[in-house]
């Protein structure tokens, strides 16, 4: 048992609070990492808002990196020392987990959204308590977690914590959209709605592999200029005569449409910014969408649903390392750090869309 500190949720919706919490020790297939930094993401701010009271209080984060500090008698291929950027959990038997997308796990609800294990415990507690935890796996707002060593990959040691810690959600969430999804040829045209961290991680891997051009759309003016700086030919703010300028940008239409606001009218949008047999693909937490079914078939569109870009953490985030390294993936322009106890202010900054991926440290 160790004694951490914890941002705790008491109920649906209800702020973050620093408090102190006890941590079990790891189980034979669990790694029990001190944190260094964890990304904050709009899914632990949705879902927290969302969150059913019965597994309250809860621990949100899961986009945490830090330092292994002891690992589970099962355990092999870490270690205590090892420098580990922590990813969403998967079963890694199922039919989708075999065939190398564990973000289709079969057993996906009860390892990353059940609020503890797939068992129905938690490694968590307050005074004495149950605390919710297991968010996505590894409950990462807090100085320490214990992960199944599934949801632990390791990275290299001079990888800066805020380029590790985003890398196990927003990061592969918007490149591997690109990489592993629609595997662009070069020269293809591809757009992408909203230049958050999820949109500009799909620009940053769309510009690695060639495509031209790269178009963004955001209603900030300072996403945009980063968008630019990173490799996009354009960059628009989402008024009317947005499809004509999308279409007229890329030649009669965009090849590819990363729609990651979530909102119906962007989604429709999209489809109408393709080109014929184009693909759109939809990563924004949203509610309903209509669609014309005309439009979508006359125009052979397809639409996929993407979560954690369709990636295997094992293989793709290490991928992701490599193009950090080559300069390729600049993930570290999107990030402004935080201190751990000012997760409001983290909140609150994103929320007005000035920073684009706020990253909490832990001293
Ligand atoms: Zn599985
Ligand atoms: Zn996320």
């Amino acid at each position: 048992m160790r004694r951490v500190r914890a941002a705790v949720t008491g109920a649906p919706g209800a702020p973050f609070t620093v408090r102190a919490a006890d941590l079990e020790d790891p189980r034979a297939h669990e790694v029990l990492v001190r944190m260094t930094a964890v990304g904050v993401c709009h899914t632990d701010l949705g879902m927290r808002d969302s969150w059913p009271l019965h597994l309250t209080p809860m621990v949100f984060g899961h986009e945490g990196t830090g330092r292994v500090e002891t690992v589970g008698a099962e355990v092999t291929g870490l270690a205590p020392g090892d420098h580990v950027c922590l990813t969403f959990a998967s079963c890694g038997i199922c039919d989708q987990c075999t065939a190398g997308h564990p973000a289709y796990c079969r057993a996906a609800q009860a390892r990353n959204l059940s609020g503890g294990r797939a068992d129905g415990s938690t490694p968590l507690s307050l005074d004495g308590t149950p605390l919710r935890a297991g968010f996505f796996g590894q409950s990462s707002f807090a100085t320490y977690a214990v992960v199944h060593e599934r949801g632990v990959i390791r990275v290299p040691t001079d990888l800066p914590d805020a380029v590790a810690a985003p890398l196990g959600c927003s990061g592969q969430t918007g490149a591997g959209t690109v990489l592993n999804r629609l595997c662009p040829e070069p020269g293809a045209s591809l757009v992408v709605l909203g230049a958050g961290a999820v949109g500009l991680s799909a620009l940053m891997a769309a510009v690695a592999v060639g495509c031209d051009p790269v178009v963004a759309v955001d209603p900030v003016a300072s996403r945009r200029e980063l968008a630019i700086a990173l490799g996009a030919k354009a960059a628009l703010a989402p008024g009317d005569g947005l499809v004509a300028a999308l279409r007229d940008l890329t030649g009669g239409g965009a090849h590819h449409v990363v729609e990651t606001t979530g909102r119906p009218q962007l989604a429709r949008r999209a489809v109408g910014a393709l080109r014929p047999r184009g693909d759109v693909v939809l990563l924004g937490l949203g509610g309903e969408v209509t669609f014309d079914v005309m439009g979508l078939l006359a125009k052979g569109v397809r639409v996929h649903g993407v979560i954690e870009g369709d990636s295997d953490p094992a293989r793709f985030i290490p991928e992701l390392v490599g193009l950090y390294e080559r300069g390729l993936f600049p993930l570290d322009k999107l990030v402004t750090t935080f201190p751990f106890e000012d997760i409001d202010a983290a909140v609150a900054a994103m929320g007005d869309g000035g920073v684009v991926k706020p990253v909490l440290t832990f001293t």
